[in-house]
């Protein structure tokens, strides 16, 4: 306890990334490498990724310069404030290697997102922040709203209709849950309007509190946002208000069920964290955010080691603005949890894509492609080549950014890219494709 506490104050004041020269030990180096290999990957200069990793790197950047992942962001597309490609360049301005986009039981902004990435040269690793309950069985404790964190691979969720229908129940639950919170506002005699609230949420956005917050600071009803959570809105607060939410530990289960890895976000802000890191173990979860700008959190790194538990962490950037709110790529991770993240992420990642391209080789349809192609598209598909070798140099575009050549060699993806190229692929699908490409 004593020696994390040390560790945690000296990673506090080292605030800057990269102020102090220390010289990396041999096991950070080899984590560095493994780190960049993959952050690289599919990019044009990752063949000289053996000799140099600096080459593809910001200005004259040696190989020891940072890596930087941002592993928790929010766009408009839930209740941040940019838009995806906003979110991205502002995050390529920061010098974020490796994005996350979290938004709030949505992944409808990775398209938009994954194309702005291509023009910066970003990783998007497809992401969604899902909204739980925690309901204590038996044990003490009350019932408290847990938010779990899933990172997908290039593919996506395997079973994405399943997860969707999922997310799109709870988005549901949050248009019944702004009702709810406003009909207390008014018996509170704030007569702050629906419409309101649903105009700043913005069309098909489901809304959240913040977006009810936003509308209390424009009427005047509170000074600012921190007012309104404050007064009103915080858990268990005078206008606060549940929606439909899972219970969490269902929620990881599908996350584990469908490829993606969960991670418990923002556990200082439970009352019972002890209770619901255990129960979400049993559910398998893979990780807690443990890392924040001002550095590490001894107790909940603690908790990660009890658990064994991988630790992670974000800056949960919404856009807000204002002094307080941590910055894209603020939260300064170590390679070797970064190293552990991809450890544990890339054999269950490798799986998936394994598992989504050989449902769409058994049963090509154009619905299945489609799927793939919005969470893979790292490269502009531009024609050429017979239509059978575009689906299969498209699949393998897919792949390259995520996979390892050796990954790749396996004997199942030979077969599955052997199948794609064998059979008669239909024209409409392929074209149909392409067109939906272009058009975002
Ligand atoms: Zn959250
Ligand atoms: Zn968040």
């Amino acid at each position: 306890m004593g020696d994390n506490q040390k560790k945690s104050n000296s990673n506090k004041k080292k605030k800057k990334r990269g102020g102090s020269k220390k010289k990396m030990t041999v096991e950070q180096s080899m984590a560095y490498r493994r780190v960049s290999e993959w952050v690289f990957l599919g990019s044009p200069d990752s063949s000289a990724m053996d000799n140099d990793f600096g080459v593809i790197l910001n200005n004259n950047s040696k190989s020891s310069e940072k890596l930087v992942f941002e592993f928790h962001s929010h766009t408009i597309c839930s209740d941040g404030f940019l838009s995806p490609s906003k979110l991205v360049e502002r995050a390529h301005q920061n010098g974020v290697k490796v994005l996350a986009l979290t938004d709030h039981d949505t992944m409808s902004g990775i398209p938009e997102a994954l194309d702005a990435a291509r023009r910066f040269g970003i990783k998007i690793i497809p992401g969604v922040e899902i909204s739980t309950i925690y309901c204590p069985r038996g044990e003490t404790g009350s019932e408290e709203p847990v938010h779990i964190l899933a990172y997908y691979s290039s593919c996506g969720p395997t079973r994405s209709e399943e997860l969707e229908k999922f997310l799109a129940n709870i988005r549901d639950g949050r248009y019944l849950r702004a009702k709810n919170m406003v009909s207390k506002l008014n018996k509170l005699k704030l007569p702050l309007k629906l419409e309101h609230v649903a105009k700043i949420a913005g069309k098909g956005v489901a809304p959240g509190r913040l977006h009810v917050a936003r509308a209390m600071v424009e009427e005047g009803y509170v000074e600012n946002l921190k007012q309104a959570f404050t007064r009103y809105l915080y858990d268990g607060g005078p206008a606060y208000s549940t929606g439909s939410e899972p219970l969490a530990e269902e929620a990881v289960q599908l996350i584990c069920e469908t490829g993606g890895i969960a991670v418990l976000a923002h556990p200082w802000a439970l009352k019972n964290p002890v209770a619901i890191v255990r129960r979400l173990k049993d559910a398998g979860l893979h990780g807690i955010e443990v890392y924040r700008s001002d550095g590490k959190l001894a107790a909940y790194s603690d908790l990660a080691d009890a658990y064994d538990l991988i630790k992670l962490g974000g800056s949960d950037f919404h856009g807000r603005g204002g002094q307080s709110e941590s910055d894209l790529g603020s939260v300064s991770l170590p390679v070797l949890v970064v190293h552990d993240f991809l450890r544990m992420a890339r054999p269950i990642w490798c799986g998936a894509i394994r598992g989504i391209l050989e449902n769409y080789a058994e049963d090509p349809l154009q619905s299945k492609f489609e799927q793939i192609m919005k969470f893979g598209r790292t490269r502009v598909f531009v024609g050429g080549g017979s239509l059978a070798k575009g689906n299969s140099d498209l699949i393998d575009r897919c792949l390259s950014s995520w996979l390892t050549n050796e990954e790749r060699q396996d004997s199942v993806f030979e077969a599955i890219k052997l199948k794609l190229s064998g059979m008669s692929i239909n024209e409409e699908g392929i074209q149909s494709a392409t067109t939906t490409n272009s058009l975002h």
